[in-house]
Formats: structure tokens, C-alpha cells, sequence
């Protein structure tokens, strides 16, 4: 007997429009105070997905209460029993993994094929990843004649950008959760529909109510009323700098806990000893993926001032192979940016790029070719990039690179860490050793060597003006556990 197979849909721009009408308040679907709504637009096609609720302070307030009650209860639920309840999240993440990864790719424009593995397999791994986090914390040890043990901070405010919409939140309620808090989760208005997916999933399983909340809103409304309430223990905030230091600044009033995952301006180092080859093809991946839209992206390429031709060269042969277009067309390598202020302020840098002297090796400002609708920029590489330029300093999020030269390997580190952020880097060297010691000089909470994979276990977060606190696995969990001593 013949089986029949129903091939899966075709990921397509064509859909329903999403209407969410309602938050995500108590373990319920609730009205909202606020009576505006953000509307959603789809990166490629300029037209809108659908809407969202406008919360606003009092939709915050009643969040506040119902995550105090939740707090209350799921406090009391043993470590490894929370964990439990998130590798269920995990799991249901993963069963609607297409979804999300459409979604993702019509909200942010990242390829659909690169979304499925990244912006859906992410989340789904950072509450799965809780299996094995619960087991390393110490949840109690004894020193000297006490007992000490962690306990959750208590409701945590989690405030979300755009750029990897779910995985961030992920990044934040997995950990807390299994840490024994409540959240609130407010994720970035640009692309909030993925968390609404995480909400169903969570509604589905038998957590108290309050335990999980979700109120969407812009920033300087429920974000601002998030950092300043006092029943709030915590803001876990990850988006720019700029807003960051907002955060904090309200935050202050309350003495909360506050944890900033914000922006950067990476460097890639690549020695003298280097393959260089290999390492300006990986270094152009690194800078591109997502569009650029990625904090640890490698935008700054340092190379040796001899080898600055030989780099230009190899970048220019790989920019014939991206190709630029719709993230449903089979052999799209770079998507559109996720909005119109984020297409207009890139293709502003381009242009302060060339204005201050930088030299243009591939790219510019104006459109793609037969791509004028849709945020789509051309993916671009400036050389001879001197430390002082703007497109040297500031944090693009496009796919902008910046090749740099520079004299020695001192020179190199001083480059490198020569601006406000501190979040990520690389170093390419054919010996490991000179690698790592040079790494080791690198002012920046993650390096890679010669383009070693990122590790979703490995703790991620800045130095200097990148912020401060360490997300993922282990010393994730850890960000939101008080420490208290019992004396005995
Ligand atoms: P953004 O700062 O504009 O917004 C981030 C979030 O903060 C959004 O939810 C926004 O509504 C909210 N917000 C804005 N102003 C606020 C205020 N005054 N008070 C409270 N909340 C406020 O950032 P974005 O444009 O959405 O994201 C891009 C930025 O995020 C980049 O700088 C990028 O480097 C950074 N980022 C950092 C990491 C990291 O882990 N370090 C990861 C991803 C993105």
C-alpha cells in the first residue's frame, strides 16, 4: 500500500495577519490598560504582519502583582523540578520550530534555513541547556560554621531587542525560571510575535500562575516603568548601550540588581602567522551573519600593514558569492535589516565612511540591485579604516566591515581594544598558543580562535561600555541567585 506524505508548506511572505489582542498576565490572556497597538512589519516585503498591544505602567503594575503570587509558589519547587519544567518549554519550542523560524525570518530577515537552525534551535537549547546548569550551582555548601545557600533573586524584568528576538528572551527566562523567579518579559516592539509563541507554550504546561508574564509596549513606557518598580528585584536588559545606561539610571532608584548585555564594536585579529586566507573568508561570516544585526559580530578586521592588498583581495572575490535577497529564495546568503530606521541609519555609515576617507572596496549605500523594496543593504567592505573614523568607533549593525591595518602585534592589541565596548573578538594564528596569548590581552568577555564555533554553554557578556553579567548556562543561572549565609 502506497503511503501518502504531504510535503511540508512552503515558507512563503503570504500570510494571515497575526492579530494580538491581548497580554499575557497571571497565567491568563488578558485586555490591556494601554489602548494603542505596534504594528509589525515584514523585513522584505515593507507590508505589515500584525499587530501587537501597547502596554503601558498600569499593565506593568498588574504584572508586577501576579509575578509576586508566582514568585511565591514557584520559589518553593526544588532546582532540578524548575529545570524540568523548562527542558518541557524546550521541547515544545521545538516542536513549533518552522513557525518560529518564519517568523524570524520575516520579522529580521534572516535567511529561513539559517533561522530554523539559529533563531528556533537557539531558544529551544537555552531551556534544554537547564538540565545540565541546575547541576553545576553549588545550591548549598557549608563555610566554617555556616550554611550557605542560593535562592532566586526574586521577579526579574526582562527587557529584549530585535536582532535575535526569542533566543534573547530564552537567554533570560530559562536561567530565571530555573533559578526559582518570576518574569515579565517585554520583548523589542520591532519583533515581538515569537514570544507570544512562548507564552502558548508556557500556558500549556501546569507552571503557577504569574510565574511567566508578558507585556509588550515600547521602551521609555513599560520598560522605564519595568527598571523603576519596587516589586521588581531585577532588570535583565539586553539591547543598546544607549538604552542600557537608561535602564540603569532608572534602576538606581530602587537599588535593583541589573544586568546589561548591550552593544559592540568586535576586533578580529589576524597575526602575522596567520592562513590568511582562511581567516578574511570565516572574519566576512562573522561580520555578516544576520545582516550584521549581531552584537558579537566581527566588524573591525585588523591585518598586518603588509597584508592589507592580499585582504582586500580575498574579501572582494568572497562579496561575488553573497547573495543578496528574499530569506525564502533558495540561495539567499545575506537578508534584508529588520526596519526602515535600521536600513537608513547603515546606509548613513556607509556614507560617513567614504566621507571620512576610508577606502570603498565593495558595497555603498545605494540599493542591491532590483532590490529597492524591502530593507536591503549592500553588504560592505571599507580598507585602510583608521581607529579615530566613526565607522571604526561606532556600533553599525549592518553588514558593514572595517578593515584596519596595523604595524605590530602591540599595535594590534591597542587597536583592538581601542573603543567604549568590550564584548567580543577573535584571533587567527596558525600556533594556538600565540593565539590564546594574545586573546588573553583582549579587553572582551568572548574570543574566538581561528574561528573556533559559538558555544551556547559558555558564559556571554561585555566588558567596559558592553555591560556587565554573563549570560548562558552555568554563570547564566548564577545571575539571578541571591547568596545568603545561615550561621550555625
Ligand atoms: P534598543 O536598545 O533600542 O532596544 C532594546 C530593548 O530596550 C527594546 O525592548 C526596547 O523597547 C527597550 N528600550 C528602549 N529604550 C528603553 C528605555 N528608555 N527604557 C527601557 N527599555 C528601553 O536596542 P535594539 O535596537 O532593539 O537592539 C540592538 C542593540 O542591542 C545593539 O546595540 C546590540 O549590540 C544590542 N544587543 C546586545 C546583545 C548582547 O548580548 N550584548 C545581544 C543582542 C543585541
Amino acid at each position: 500500500m502506497a503511503v501518502e506524505t504531504q510535503a511540508p508548506p512552503q515558507p512563503t511572505h503570504d500570510r494571515e495577519p497575526i492579530a494580538r489582542d491581548r497580554l499575557y498576565i497571571g497565567g491568563e490572556w488578558v485586555e490591556p490598560h494601554g489602548s494603542g497597538t505596534f504594528e509589525v512589519h515584514d523585513s522584505t516585503t515593507e507590508q505589515s504582519i500584525g499587530t501587537v498591544p501597547a502596554g503601558d505602567a498600569d499593565d506593568v503594575d498588574r504584572a508586577v502583582t501576579a509575578a509576586r503570587a508566582g514568585f511565591e509558589a514557584w520559589s518553593q519547587v526544588p532546582p532540578h523540578l524548575r529545570a524540568e519544567a523548562c527542558i518541557g518549554i524546550g521541547a515544545k519550542l521545538a516542536e513549533r520550530a518552522e513557525e518560529i523560524a518564519e517568523l524570524v525570518a520575516r520579522e529580521v530577515g534572516m535567511p529561513v534555513h539559517l533561522s530554523l537552525s539559529i533563531q528556533a534551535g537557539l531558544p529551544a537549547m537555552d531551556f534544554s541547556s537547564m538540565q545540565m546548569a541546575v547541576e553545576e550551582i553549588a545550591w548549598e555548601e557549608d563555610v566554617g560554621n555556616s550554611l550557605v545557600v542560593r535562592e532566586p533573586v526574586g521577579v526579574v524584568g526582562c527587557i529584549t531587542p530585535w536582532n535575535y528576538p526569542l533566543h534573547q528572551v530564552a537567554a533570560k527566562v530559562a536561567p530565571a525560571l530555573t533559578a526559582g523567579c518570576a518574569v515579565i518579559v517585554k520583548p523589542s516592539e520591532v519583533t515581538p510575535l515569537t514570544a507570544f509563541i512562548l507564552a502558548e507554550v508556557i500556558d500549556e504546561l501546569p507552571l503557577p500562575p504569574g510565574v511567566f508574564n508578558l507585556v509588550t509596549g515600547d521602551g521609555p513606557s513599560v520598560g522605564e516603568a519595568m527598571a523603576g518598580h519596587d516589586g521588581i528585584d531585577m532588570i535583565s536588559f539586553t539591547g543598546s548601550t544607549r538604552a542600557g545606561r537608561r535602564v540603569g539610571e532608572v534602576a538606581a532608584g530602587t537599588v535593583k540588581r541589573v544586568a546589561l548585555e548591550l552593544g559592540g564594536k568586535s576586533p578580529n585579529v589576524i597575526l602575522d602567522d596567520a592562513d590568511l586566507q582562511a581567516a578574511v573568508i570565516d572574519g566576512i561570516g562573522k561580520c555578516y551573519l544576520n545582516s550584521g544585526q549581531t552584537c558579537s559580530a566581527l566588524t573591525r578586521m585588523l591585518v598586518p600593514r603588509e597584508k592589507m592588498e592580499a585582504a582586500e583581495q580575498v574579501a572582494a572575490a568572497v562579496l561575488e558569492h553573497v547573495k543578496v535577497g528574499d530569506p525564502f529564495e533558495p540561495g539567499t546568503t545575506l537578508g534584508p535589516l529588520a526596519s526602515e530606521a535600521q536600513r537608513e541609519r547603515v546606509r548613513g555609515y556607509i556614507r560617513k565612511g567614504q566621507e571620512e576617507g576610508a577606502k570603498l572596496v565593495a558595497g555603498g549605500d545605494d540599493p542591491p540591485e532590483g532590490l529597492d523594496t524591502g530593507y536591503f543593504v549592500r553588504p560592505t567592505v571599507f580598507s585602510d579604516v583608521r581607529p579615530d573614523m566613526t565607522i571604526a568607533q561606532e556600533e553599525i549593525f549592518g553588514p558593514v566591515l572595517a578593515i584596519m591595518p596595523y604595524d605590530d602585534e602591540d599595535d594590534a592589541v591597542r587597536i583592538a581594544n581601542d573603543t567604549i565596548y568590550g564584548l567580543a573578538g577573535g584571533v587567527w594564528s596558525s600556533d594556538p598558543e600565540h593565539a590564546k596569548r594574545v586573546a588573553r590581552r583582549i579587553r572582551t568577555g568572548q574570543v574566538e580562535i581561528n574561528g573556533a564555533t559559538f558555544n551556547p554553554t559558555a558564559p556571554f557578556g561585555g566588558y567596559k561600555q558592553s555591560g556587565h553579567g554573563r549570560e548562558l548556562g552555568k554563570f547564566g543561572l548564577e545571575e539571578f541567585l541571591e547568596v545568603k549565609s545561615l550561621q550555625l
